[in-house]
């Protein structure tokens, strides 16, 4: 009996916290790589990879995961791809795919795109799963399954390269859509970007509190808060490297966020009830079209956060 051979003979991922490592056991999971090479940049994440046996091979060194690579995921955040793009480059082989997880896709196709050899195809993506969790034991196969992968080529990208990770997301689960990269981190800035800026401004407010008011928010935080708490948590350094990157969209949509807020405080001031549960109703019709199409969560579960 003739087995299937696996979607990719060799993957290189770069960077194997929560995202590279849920990718390294949905490919193992799936049969999608005939070899996976593991880079990252401490020796420490590097041996807790080995102790998990996320892989086929581990190095520190990018381009030695890179050589002779048929898929290489950059799956670090957003911060270090620069300098990853500039490492691995001159190891990529001829018809060699480059493709990423990162949240925000311009800054794939600025910061990994011109460094990258002639014959070497970019497919920028972003898995739109997640959890509060970092690091390689964070991850699991099943992040993936019921979420959406969005894949943001550009006008030259090749075809079948394109087809190829689109196909690597299918087959670890999750529901791939593809649209432009300027797109892609517009409505990134309102879904998830935004939501978060307000969470980690809410639970900072409260950090902020005295003594006692500040132990009290924590003892009742069931009443709404709990929510914005576990957002909150999420990795400093990747939502750093958010902001930083998808500034452009964040401004504008914090702009127009800025502008309702300043409605509903004066709506406060003045009593203006009216306002308040006009905006409120509109707002319950939105949840109801988030139901319909299945993106609400019933009970919080990991593989929810962006
Ligand atoms: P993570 O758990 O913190 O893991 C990051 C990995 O990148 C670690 O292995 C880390 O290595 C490595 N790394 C950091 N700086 C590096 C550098 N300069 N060179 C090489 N490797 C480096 O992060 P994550 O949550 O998986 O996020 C990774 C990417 O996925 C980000 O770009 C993020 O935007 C995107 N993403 C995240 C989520 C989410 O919910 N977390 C969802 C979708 C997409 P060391 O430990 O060795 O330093």
């Amino acid at each position: 009996m003739t087995s299937t051979p696996p979607l990719f003979a060799r993957v290189a991922l770069i960077g194997i916290g929560l995202i590279g490592s849920s990718l390294a056991r949905a490919m193992r999971k799936h049969n999608l790589a005939g070899h996976i090479a593991i880079s990252t940049r401490s020796a420490d994440t590097l041996a807790q990879a080995e102790a998990l046996e996320l892989g086929d091979s581990y190095t520190l060194d990018p381009a030695q995961a890179a050589l002779d690579a048929d898929l290489v995921m950059v799956c670090t955040p957003m911060g270090a791809y620069k300098a990853v793009a500039q490492a691995i480059a001159p190891a990529l082989k001829e018809g060699a795919i480059v493709s990423d997880v990162g949240s925000v896709k311009a800054t794939a196709i600025n910061d990994i795109g011109p460094y990258l050899p002639d014959g070497v195809h970019l497919v920028p993506g972003h898995p739109i799963a997640g959890t509060e969790h970092s690091g390689p034991q964070a991850g699991y196969a099943d992040l993936f399954p019921g979420h959406w992968c969005i894949l943001t080529p550009q006008d030259h990208t090749d075809l079948a390269a394109l087809d190829q990770v689109a196909r690597l997301w299918s087959m670890c689960g999750a529901n791939v859509e593809i649209m432009p990269p300027e797109h892609h981190d517009q409505v990134l800035a309102i879904t998830s970007h935004l939501p978060h800026l307000i969470a980690y401004t809410i639970v900072d407010t409260a950090a902020q509190l005295e003594g006692d008011t500040q132990k009290e928010v924590i003892k009742f935080s069931a009443s709404g808060f709990r929510d914005f708490t576990r957002i909150a948590a999420s990795d400093p350094v990747m939502w750093r490297d958010v902001f930083l990157n998808n500034k452009d969209a964040v401004l504008d949509i914090l702009g127009r966020f800025s502008d309702d807020l300043a409605k509903m405080t004066q709506a406060i001031e003045q009593g203006d009830g009216d306002l308040l549960e006009e905006a409120f109703t509109r707002t319950r019709a939105i949840r109801r079209s988030v139901i319909d199409l299945k993106q609400h969560i019933p009970d919080v579960k990991p593989g929810d956060t962006e």
